[in-house]
């Protein structure tokens, strides 16, 4: 399994090496994992390590950072002004 930020500059497949059919991947801005907290809510990336690791029995699972990556920028930083 992939997780990845959605900027168009990282590509999983040729990072990896991987072909089709060999990662699962998801992406969201800034590759976050939400912590676990056990509510009822609505959860795409934590929905997605379950299904990975329960249904399709993924045994690894990497979390891709970036360089210049915005979203991280942000989370530090705090969110750039508009004009
Ligand atoms: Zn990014």
């Amino acid at each position: 399994m992939f997780i990845g930020c959605s900027d168009s500059r990282l590509v999983p497949h040729l990072l990896t090496g991987a072909g089709p059919g060999d990662l699962f991947i998801v992406r969201n801005v800034g590759a976050f994992v939400p912590p676990y907290d056990g509510s009822h809510g609505l959860h795409g990336t934590t929905a997605a390590i379950e299904f990975a690791v329960l249904s399709l029995e993924v045994e690894r699972i990497v979390v891709c950072g970036h360089s210049h990556c915005g979203a991280i920028r942000a989370a530090y930083e705090g969110a750039p002004k508009r004009p």
